[in-house]
């Protein structure tokens, strides 16, 4: 593989500043490793503690229906050991400064937030566990992050509860490596990079996104990335209604439910259609007698074998319905308790063209996928337009995991373009 400095030019030369990408998701890894692989030094930094991005919070992945977390680990995996990709877990990009007058590139302003035991250090002994539960608060140190910040490529790694912890400082004092602290300030620096790649996905929005679908309003009215983690096999896949525990005997998913909507995200997520059929699927797989229905404005299952996939799930017995809730009613709070009380779903059925309302054990609220900021994208220089070729994935636009990979990819061969062109054509 050829460096990036050429062997054949006998001028020493200042090491190349690194190409930084911001996301550590499959997009950010797809443009960190294409990079690296064409001997561009990179700077991965991911905000979380862990390479993946939303894939690592996924169950199965449509189309194929295989695990999720497998070939994101292979590829987290040949980020770590690449020689030319530096990787910075629990460090964000905050903005981008101007570079000094004249040079290309820009300044990264980056923050890092080590948590309270530092995965850098911790040697897995158990010590600090020990230590808590003997002088601590029962439960304040667990034994895996529960926001899951922490990389599953790694050693099991312990974290604090601080709203159970104490503060005794017992964990700090038993640990070996001196891996704990109760305190850490954020450190930011500054650092000069060639160029940028933004891979920051996406988010689903904090709060009631359209108040009519009654999110955040009652335990069985849940969003996708919600239901995805309550019907995982990597959590027992045994699918419960979350206000009382009972096996639920109906399920529906309504899509656009506050997307392609003027008042909230007035576009399609893209990707919505098909997690709903891969969840609805599986749920069917796991509980063969669940009744399941899918609310949609108009079917989006557009990639390869797509359209066969959502033929396959209505061949299994899910009712595909083409209407949009216009209100979602969770159960009066002194019914909420009884048994069988239901989430009830108002729709028109285009059949009869009759207002209906339906009842349903779980029903979970699709589309409310936004893209997340692209810190300082305007700063860039040179100004080849803000983001031109400088984002992939979802944050660039709606993108499932096949595209945000290709995506990735592209804005790889863009930058080292852009590099190439920058040393006069020299690669
Ligand atoms: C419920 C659900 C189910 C899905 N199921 C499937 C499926 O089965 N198959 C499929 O193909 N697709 C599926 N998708 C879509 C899939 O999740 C996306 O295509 C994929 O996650 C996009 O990858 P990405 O790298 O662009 O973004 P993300 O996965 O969102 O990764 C972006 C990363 O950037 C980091 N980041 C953000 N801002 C900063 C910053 N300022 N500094 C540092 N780091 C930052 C984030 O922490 C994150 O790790 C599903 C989506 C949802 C919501």
């Amino acid at each position: 593989m050829r460096a990036f400095t050429s062997d054949s030019d006998p001028a020493p030369r200042t090491p190349a500043l690194p190409v930084l990408v911001v996301g550590g998701g499959v997009a950010g890894l797809a443009a960190a490793l294409d990079l690296g692989r064409l001997g561009v030094p990179v700077l991965l930094v991911e905000r979380d503690g862990f390479l993946g991005g939303q894939v690592m919070r996924l169950d199965k992945l449509y189309p194929t229906d295989h695990c999720g977390f497998c070939p994101v680990w292979t590829e987290s995996a040949a980020a770590l050991a690449h020689p030319l990709v530096a990787v910075r877990r629990h460090t964000r990009l905050l903005d981008l400064e101007p570079p000094a007058t004249g040079e290309e590139g820009a300044v990264a302003v980056l923050e890092t937030r080590v948590p309270a035991v530092d995965p850098a250090l911790c040697v897995a002994c158990g010590l600090c566990r020990e230590a808590c539960a003997a002088r601590g608060v029962a439960g304040a140190m667990q034994d895996r992050p529960v926001d899951r910040t922490w990389d599953p490529a790694g050693p099991p790694c312990p974290s604090i509860d601080f709203s159970l912890c104490n503060r005794c400082g017992a964990c700090v004092a038993a640990c070996p490596v001196q891996a704990v602290a109760l305190e850490r300030a954020p450190a930011v620096e500054r650092t000069p990079v060639a160029d940028v790649v933004f891979a920051t996905g996406f988010a689903e929005p904090a709060g009631p996104l359209a108040p009519e679908f009654g999110r955040g309003s009652h335990p069985d009215i849940l969003t996708a990335l919600e239901f995805e983690a309550l019907s995982a096999e990597a959590n027992g896949g045994e699918l419960r209604r979350r206000s009382n525990g009972a096996t639920p005997r109906s399920l529906a998913f309504i899509q656009c439910a506050g997307a392609r909507d003027a008042r909230y995200l007035p576009y399609c997520a893209g990707v919505c259609c098909m997690h709903a059929l891969k969840q609805a699927r599986w749920a069917r797989r796991r509980m063969p007698g669940l009744a399941c229905a899918v609310f949609f404005t108009d079917l989006r299952a557009v990639g390869k074998g797509y359209e066969a996939y959502a033929r396959a799930a209505a061949d299994e017995g899910i009712l595909l319905l083409r209407s949009r809730p216009g209100l979602v009613l969770a159960p009066e709070p002194a019914a909420a308790d009884a048994p069988g009380a239901a989430v009830a779903v108002r729709y028109e059925d285009f059949a009869t063209g009759r207002a209906v309302t339906a009842e349903f054990d779980l029903v979970v609220l699709n589309g409310g996928l936004a893209a997340c900021p692209l810190p300082g994208a305007e700063r860039i220089r040179p100004k080849e337009g803000p983001v031109a070729g400088r984002s992939c994935g979802f944050c660039a636009e709606p993108a499932d995991v096949a595209q945000s990979v290709v995506q990735g990819a592209r804005a790889a061969a863009l930058v080292a373009q852009r590099l190439v062109r920058r040393a006069g054509g020299r690669p």
